[in-house]
């Protein structure tokens, strides 16, 4: 059975409410997808950024730019 990322695959919205203001957070895309030579996220993420368990997306507010890492579970398809 193939494990999916639930965000990734748009079978999940983000329920995720901003602990400052409310509102709903909205998905960044995975941390994968920031992965780079400069990217500010490498040295911080200890965790690889995707496993056969999970995946870790970054979720902002669009109301008050805040962001934090959210570690998926993922699901059977
Ligand atoms: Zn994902
Ligand atoms: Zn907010």
């Amino acid at each position: 059975m193939e494990k999916v990322c639930p965000l990734c695959n748009a079978l999940q919205q983000v329920e995720k409410k901003c602990p400052h203001c409310g509102k709903t957070m909205l998905d960044g895309g995975a941390l994968n997808n920031y992965l780079g030579p400069y990217s500010p996220y490498m040295e911080a993420q200890s965790l690889p950024f995707q496993s056969e368990a999970y995946c870790i997306h970054l979720l902002y507010c669009p109301e008050c730019d805040y962001d934090r890492q959210e570690i998926l579970a993922l699901v059977a398809m």
